[in-house]
């Protein structure tokens, strides 16, 4: 699967006419859906704006075309995914990706893709491994999405006696300790094969099992596989299904998540009342367009239309006219995907926050900037 480097190379074409193409899809679970889509497509592609210009309105052409039948061929290939598909003839650049969660309908004709939606999707729906733990095995189990793949099944090789429970004193101990040992290796060796599918990514885990046996397992794992431990729950080994993994893992991270976001809300205010940070759309343009943002924060996927002068990179949000140099800015159709394309260029971060309540209704903001550096209030 793509992930969000691979994304952020997209962004080196770059075609003057203005018509490269991005397309965003939600592609149905069955195939009989799949007509119904085809109609939204066509009704997306329909209503784009013809440019004036005779070459871009013939590419304009080209580029439906290369996009309705990368649909029409790969459309099953696809199906309850969503998909982020660009094309430009020009620059013979096309590309496909499939994601493991829905997108919004979209379609955008810029200079280069528009990526805002795929990295949002791609932050949210990351694979992961579940590792479920007792005493003696280990499950281990990848999820995509709605897809979750068994990889393995460790057995420690320790030789067990179950019946010491009848002897006393000093026996009884030793056969406990001899037991909690064995437990110690498999665990350990649990964490070895874990720390094998980990090394060159950056995938958590969720570890499930009984209390007793979580915690044990955390307790013994090296720190950087502890810092990757994205949430736990309780599941019975011997009952459970690859269902309630994939159901259980999910909600862990799913609360995580939230309670992620809910921090980064909370962070994102404390910064702005510090002067760390805008939240104000205009300004954080203007951040954005002086480089001065190391970490932008998107709420919601609301499109917000604006400007870019090609000239300054101003980012203009209220009016057309380039403040720095004087011309008029080139129309874009949403100026949060341009900040999120400059900030990710310049090696910044970017944050997608759902959330509750609507961005943009009383006041609440769609997007936040944290700087680089504190803002020096301006003494009056
Ligand atoms: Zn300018």
């Amino acid at each position: 699967m793509i992930d969000a480097k691979q994304v952020i190379r997209l962004l080196q074409y770059n075609d003057p006419d203005n018509v490269l193409l991005s397309v965003h899809l939600s592609v149905p679970a069955e195939v009989p859906g799949l007509r119904e889509m085809s109609v939204r497509l066509d009704s997306m592609l329909g209503a784009l704006d013809a440019p004036a210009d005779h070459r871009a309105r013939m590419a304009l052409a080209a580029e439906v075309e290369a996009i309705r039948s990368a649909v029409t061929e790969h459309a099953r290939d696809w199906l309850g995914h969503g998909v982020a598909i660009y094309n430009s003839a020009a620059l013979g650049f096309h590309e496909e990706v499939a994601v493991a969660t829905p997108l919004p309908d979209r379609v955008v004709l810029g200079r280069r893709p528009y990526v805002r939606l795929l990295l949002s999707a791609l932050a949210h729906v990351k694979p992961y491994f579940v590792v479920v733990v007792d005493r003696r095995q280990a499950w281990l189990y990848r999820v995509e999405g709605h897809a979750i793949e068994r990889l393995s099944r460790l057995v420690d090789e320790g030789v067990r006696d179950s019946s010491y429970g009848g002897w006393a004193g000093f026996e009884e101990y030793r056969v406990r300790n001899r037991a909690w040992e064995l437990a110690r290796k498999h665990y350990r060796s649990t964490a070895a094969t874990l720390d094998s599918l980990l090394k060159d990514n950056d995938r958590e885990f969720v570890v499930g099992g009984n209390e007793v046996n979580i915690v044990e397992f955390i307790d013994l794992l090296p720190h950087p596989l502890r810092e990757r431990v994205a949430g736990t729950f309780v599941v019975d080994p011997h009952t459970m299904t690859a269902g309630d993994l994939r159901l259980l893992s999910g909600r862990a991270l799913a609360e995580r998540r939230a309670r992620y976001e809910a921090r980064l809300r909370a962070d994102l205010s404390d910064w702005a009342a510090s002067g760390l940070a805008v939240t104000d759309l205009q300004r954080c343009a203007e951040m954005v367009t002086q480089a001065l943002v190391d970490l932008l924060i998107v709420i919601g996927d609301e499109e917000i239309p604006g400007w870019v002068c090609d000239s300054t990179g101003d980012i203009l949000v209220d009016q057309p006219v380039c403040p720095t140099c004087g011309q008029r800015a080139r129309r874009l159709e949403d100026v949060i995907d341009e900040m999120v394309a400059r900030v990710v260029s310049l090696g910044g971060r970017v944050e997608f926050l759902s959330g509750p309540g609507r961005p943009g209704e009383d006041g609440r903001p769609i997007v936040g900037a944290r700087l680089r550096h504190r803002l020096v209030r301006r003494e009056s």
